[in-house]
């Protein structure tokens, strides 16, 4: 079997058309153009590239966005004060902090200094506990693209099993939290993995869908993959390659070309999961304004 390539570019671009709709509708609407904050702690270059991306698709969608730069050096109560001025500031709708922060910062402080009302990457605990509880305001990106994907792909995971390895509160644990939800688009059976699981490919190869968020380059093999699986390679990893100009190429947490053989559709990387982040977070920031505009509060 050769996999059918599940193609994110194609998927997201749908999604930020329908994004770039909506917001116009919006500002006619109500004269509010929905904006975007986005705050980028030092100037680790792989989190510099993902915020311009964003900062990019806001504005062709016509969501206004602006990145706060604050030095590596910034300590957390500076971090904190800043979020707390875009919590305050009524132009702002959806605030997103760039992570990993800094080793010096608590990152759970951050997030718990958001406004759950803009917290559009859905982190903060208000927004984590009502996805859990089946009533999301804010659906994480990642996740959230995922279930978009495999729905507009045709693989929704109603009645499938779904196995997530890795369980970071980003990728796994809110991705297996959507899907198993009595929704339309989830209604999976859930299994997760992570590094306490005794014999992951045993595990992995029962999956009907798998979803790979570990952060292991090409780590998930054929071998654990069954014949005519799906499979969602969360993935960004950077492995040296002298060919290329800038040194590196990105991989995944799957062995691309290994797996496609076996499985009955694959996501790449790049070009898979990754445009879905960047289109979900669009959806997210509308609904904030929406939501601000209508006086709506959590
Ligand atoms: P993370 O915070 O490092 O978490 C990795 C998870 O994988 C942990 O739960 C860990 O288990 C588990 N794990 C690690 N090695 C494992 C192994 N050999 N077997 C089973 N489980 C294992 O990573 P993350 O933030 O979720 O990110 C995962 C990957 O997705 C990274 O490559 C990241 O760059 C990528 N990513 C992509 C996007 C996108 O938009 N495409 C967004 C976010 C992240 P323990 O809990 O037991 O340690």
């Amino acid at each position: 079997m050769t996999a059918v390539v599940i193609d994110g570019n194609a998927i997201a671009q749908e999604i930020r058309a329908e994004a770039t709709q909506a917001a116009a509708d919006l500002q006619a609407r109500s004269g509010v153009a929905p904006g975007l904050a986005v705050v980028l702690v030092g100037d680790d270059p792989a989190s510099a590239v993902y915020v311009r991306n964003k900062e990019r698709a806001c504005r062709e969608a016509g969501i206004r966005a602006e990145t706060l730069n604050l030095p590596g050096d910034t300590s957390q109560n500076e971090i904190i004060a800043a979020v707390r001025r875009l919590n305050d500031d009524p132009a702002v709708h959806g605030i997103l902090v760039q992570l990993p922060l800094p080793s010096h910062v608590d990152e759970r402080s951050v997030i718990l200094s958001l406004d759950p009302d803009k917290d559009v990457d859905g982190l903060h605990p208000v927004n984590v506990g009502r996805l859990v509880q089946g009533e999301p305001l804010f659906v994480p990106c990642t996740p959230w693209g995922i279930q978009e994907m495999l729905v507009r792909s045709g693989h929704s995971p109603e009645g499938k099993h779904v196995v997530v390895c890795g369980r970071s509160d980003i990728v796994g644990k809110p991705v297996a939290m959507l899907l198993v939800q009595k929704q339309t688009g989830a209604n999976a059976t859930l299994t997760m993995c992570h590094t306490g699981t005794a014999d992951l490919a045993a595990v992995t190869r029962t999956a009907d869908i798998l979803v790979v968020a570990i952060g292991r380059a090409e780590a998930v093999t054929a071998d654990m993959v069954s014949e005519g699986a799906v499979v969602i390679d969360v993935g960004i990893n950077r492995v040296d390659d002298a060919t290329r100009q800038r040194g590196y190429r990105l991989v995944g947490d799957v062995d691309y070309r290994g797996v496609s053989e076996k499985a009955a559709a694959i996501t790449p990387v790049p070009g898979g999961v990754g445009p879905m982040t960047v289109a979900m977070l669009l959806k997210n920031t509308l609904r904030a304004a929406e939501r601000a505009i209508a006086g709506a509060g959590v």
